[in-house]
């Protein structure tokens, strides 16, 4: 029986393993990919665009060559920091099923069984990446995720998306030599309010560069109406239909989180500021259903170093919390 089973060894998971190691709690990470299995998806190269103290577990461990970390100096950071404290974590094992037996919880995963007396949800908002929905979405030139810009040098290349990550990937991939058209809605290229997820300032002004540069070409979007194997017929923001040459497509509209098992253990849900998110007390993290936490990417606190200081806030009072139900039990 475990004090304490974490779901995902993202940032989230891992500041939670290393407060419960320090807080003496029977606990074990369980990881259906890699440690910093989100970060090992982004982009090869990627500077990320949080400063070094939005990153870290403590203070002035983590030293990128540069002002900001890359993915690699990241994930290598995390890795380091997992296997240094010597974390819990077993990795490549997914959790299917978490069920309530009385006072405890059972964790069924594809290679064992668990229980633990409460269980923290870290698992991210990257499971289910947001489709367009139009006909030839399937074909096998359509990504919902941007990793290298190689495999398509001298390729035409279209990504559709509004955020960061459709600004690197058009970024890396225009100036990298593919013949790159970002396909957005133009409220999501002229916004600059933070808030709405647009083009931070530091990946739009070297897309700008690239215009200029005719590296790239920008295509103000009303809707995709089909992607085909050669090209894609996009629908402009004045409504006229055009046809592009095309050989590869990098859907980049969001993701969201797998609510399933919260939802089967009767966690209420509500409209966040970016989508479905659990409903959980503000100072503890716990939901509705006793014993269940939940913290990082799938709740309001999105960003690493929300994902970061909340369990280090939550996990002693889970600590505290076991404590005193085992003095009056
Ligand atoms: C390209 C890109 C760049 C980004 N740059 C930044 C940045 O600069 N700064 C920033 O703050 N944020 C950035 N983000 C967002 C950042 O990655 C998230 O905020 C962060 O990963 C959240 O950490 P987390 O631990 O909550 O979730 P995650 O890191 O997503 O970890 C969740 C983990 O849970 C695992 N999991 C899910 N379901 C299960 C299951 N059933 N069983 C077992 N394991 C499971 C997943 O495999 C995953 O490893 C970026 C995102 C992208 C895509």
């Amino acid at each position: 029986m475990f004090d304490l089973i974490i779901i995902g060894a993202g940032p989230a998971g891992i500041s939670a393993a290393f407060e419960a190691k320090k807080h003496n709690l029977t606990y074990l990470v369980v990881e259906k990919g890699l440690i910093g299995n989100t970060i090992y998806n982004y982009p090869v190269g990627l500077t990320v665009f949080s400063t070094v103290n939005e990153l870290e577990f403590a203070k002035g461990e983590l030293k990128p060559a540069r002002k900001k970390p890359t993915r690699e100096e990241l994930l290598s950071y995390y890795v380091r920091f997992v296997l240094e404290n010597e974390l819990n974590i077993q990795t490549e094992e997914k959790v299917g099923t978490v069920e309530r037996l009385n006072d405890h919880f059972k964790i069924v995963t594809d290679k064992a069984e668990y229980e633990s007396k409460s269980v923290l949800f870290a698992i991210g908002a990257m499971d289910y990446p947001r489709s367009l929905g139009v006909k030839g979405e399937n074909l096998p030139k359509v990504h919902d995720q941007f990793r290298e810009t190689y495999p398509w040098v001298k390729k035409r290349a279209l990504i559709i998306g509004g955020g960061n990550s459709a600004g690197e990937a058009a970024l890396f991939l225009a100036e990298e030599g593919a013949d790159t058209t970002l396909a957005i809605f133009r409220n999501d290229w002229e916004s600059t309010d933070p808030k709405h997820g647009c083009i931070k300032y530091w990946v739009k002004q070297p897309l700008e560069k690239e215009l200029k540069k005719n590296c790239l070409k920008l295509f103000f979007l009303g809707k995709v109406l089909e992607i085909r194997e050669d090209e894609v017929v996009l629908e402009n923001e004045n409504g006229e239909v055009e046809t592009l040459q095309n050989d590869v497509v990098f859907v980049l509209i969001g993701s969201d989180a797998d609510l399933t098992m919260l939802k089967k253990l009767g966690v209420k849900t509500e409209n966040g500021k970016s989508g479905e998110v659990p409903v959980y007390d503000e100072e503890t993290f716990e939901t509705n259903a006793p014993g269940v936490y939940v913290a990082g990417h799938f709740t309001n606190h999105r960003h690493i170093k929300e994902a970061i200081s909340v369990p280090k806030k939550i996990v002693p009072k889970i600590a505290a919390k076991l404590v005193s139900s085992m003095r009056t039990s």
